[in-house]
């Protein structure tokens, strides 16, 4: 910490709030890290003196010492011991076998939460979109970034996107109490559940069930495409939005540079017990060192991060400070304007002037005033749905993956050699191939890969286990390779699998 920065003191007049004593341990992170979070501390040690921050080893020191997951044992210890985490941002090195600190803490720690506020502070901000205030909600640990993928054949791999009921949930529950404590009006569900009915469809489903529970929030449903394309033209139409894992990853990017700039925008990412705020933005190696860098998204990370501690007052003052700071047009090189801006800034100038505005509200913008609350009081989603009555499950039937190739790749082919394995249990209904069908009576100009999926529903009501593997030694005698098989199940008599496209 630099000296001058430390010991920048909050203006005579302002009188920090009397909090309990607490540590937070912080990880500075890699490139422009040490830097924002230099100042971020510099601005909490002065709107709130009982804090103490303890430094812990997160990123490339981290993977230089050999640890993959680029977390040190002394930030397990740390959070386990105070429950939360300030992070700056990582670079991950580039190459096999280093992972990503960010997903291995969100897994680690079971934060199923990424809340992203996206807010244009228009006019001393340019923003596309001036009056912008929109809360994306993500759900942070299922869908695609579960991370199961696997190479299956020459030419194909693959991603399991997992959705759970449980996981639906809990983030939909989380959107709808976050938008209860926050005066928020409306909640919008983003999917694709018009091509994916089982897992979007779920996701959406249980959203439905939800809604009702919170009659004073309207609540609403869109397809991912058109919501994402409404949010960057009219983002006035929405107020709190939640969604799967990669469409928020990706709606939270183009909500947050509609806003105005990416390096404003704070996020918070909550588990059960535990939480972790970081900017939205990266490490920037291209300005890192320099004292030019925005410490904007990591402070209203950290303001998040108190609000979530339960500490209101310094949350409040921090936040408007910081509003006021812009108002006067002191302004980082990212978001300054000839002409709006009055005085361009480095990062620990910068701080200074927040520090300087404690005590201060904003006069054009709206001030903002967190409620005094108890420490991680929101939301406790496990208080769930009613319980339910498990479905009865019936197995109808085998999908079998084969890795097939041939001179021709003809399917009528592989088809007619099939239908001869199929035995009496089952019968093949289909070949596709990515998942359009190609036997029988494909469109020959379909494109074939050496991936195949074959249908073999059961003859009868239902089959067993020991059928399918009846079945699939039958196929590996007859010199074909199975990468991988999906049962076909029905839940109460309702087909748990998707048709296949020309089925
Ligand atoms: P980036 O966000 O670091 O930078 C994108 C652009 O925005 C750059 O021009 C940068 O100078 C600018 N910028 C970012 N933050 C700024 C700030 N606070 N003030 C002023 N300008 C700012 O994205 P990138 O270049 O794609 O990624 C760089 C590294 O960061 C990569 O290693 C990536 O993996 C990592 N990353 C980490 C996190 C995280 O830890 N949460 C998030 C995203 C990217």
């Amino acid at each position: 910490m630099s000296a001058v920065l430390a010991e920048s003191a909050a203006p005579v007049h302002y009188v920090p709030a009397r909090l309990p004593a607490t540590t937070v341990p912080v990880a500075a992170g890699d490139g422009i890290g040490p830097e924002i979070m230099e100042a971020t501390l510099a601005i909490l040690r002065a709107a709130d003196p009982a804090l103490s921050f303890h430094h812990v080893t997160v990123g490339l020191k981290a993977y230089e010492s050999g640890l993959m997951a680029g977390i040190g044992e002394d930030t397990w210890k740390a959070i386990e011991a105070h429950r939360v985490l300030l992070k700056g941002p990582i670079t991950t090195p580039q190459g096999g076998g280093y992972k990503s600190v960010n997903v291995t803490l969100r897994k680690t720690l079971g934060l199923y939460a990424n809340l992203r506020p996206c807010v244009s502070y228009h006019p001393y901000v340019r923003a596309l979109h001036p009056r912008m205030d929109v809360v994306i909600v993500r759900e942070n640990e299922e869908d695609t970034y579960a991370g199961i993928e696997h190479r299956q054949s020459d030419e194909v791999v693959q991603c399991l996107k997992l959705i759970t009921r449980p996981g639906c949930e809990r983030i939909v529950r989380y959107a709808f109490e976050y938008a209860r404590a926050h005066g928020r009006k409306k909640v919008t569900c983003m999917t694709k559940d018009n091509i994916m009915k089982l897992t979007d469809g779920l996701f959406h489903r249980v959203f439905d069930e939800i809604a009702p529970q919170y009659p004073e929030i309207e609540a609403n449903h869109m397809i991912i495409d058109i919501g994402t394309a409404r949010i960057a033209s009219r983002p006035t139409d929405f107020d709190v939005v939640v969604t799967p894992n990669l469409y928020g990853d990706i709606l939270s990017d183009v909500a947050a540079e509609v806003a105005g700039s990416i390096g404003l925008a704070g996020s918070s990412n909550i588990g059960h017990g535990c939480a972790m705020f970081e900017a939205v933005h990266g490490s920037a190696p291209d300005i890192a060192g320099r004292d030019i860098a925005n410490p904007s998204g990591l402070l209203l990370s950290a303001v998040m991060m108190l609000v979530h501690l339960g500490r209101a007052k310094p949350a409040t003052d921090i936040h408007n400070a910081w509003l006021c700071t812009l108002e006067d047009g002191v302004h980082t090189a990212d978001i300054f304007r000839e002409g709006s801006s009055t005085r361009k800034v480095g990062t620990r100038d910068f701080a200074r002037a927040v520090i300087e505005r404690l005590g201060r509200r904003p006069a054009k913008m709206a001030a903002v005033a967190y409620p005094e609350r108890e420490p991680d009081s929101l939301v406790h989603p496990d208080v769930s749905l009613p319980p339910r009555t498990p479905a009865q499950k019936a197995l109808v039937g085998v999908d079998v993956f084969l890795n097939w190739d041939s001179p021709t790749r003809d399917p009528n082919e592989l088809g007619a050699a099939l239908e001869a394995l199929a035995g009496e249990e089952f019968r093949l209904a289909l070949i596709t191939n990515r998942g359009v069908k190609v036997y029988p009576d494909g469109n020959p100009q379909t494109l074939r890969t050496d991936h195949w999926r074959c249908r073999f529903p059961a003859r009868g009501e239902r089959v067993d286990g020991q059928a399918i593997s009846r079945l699939l030694l039958r196929i590996a005698e007859a010199g074909f390779e199975a990468v991988k098989t999906e049962n076909l199940y029905t839940f109460d008599g309702v087909r748990g699998y998707s048709q296949a496209q020309g089925e």
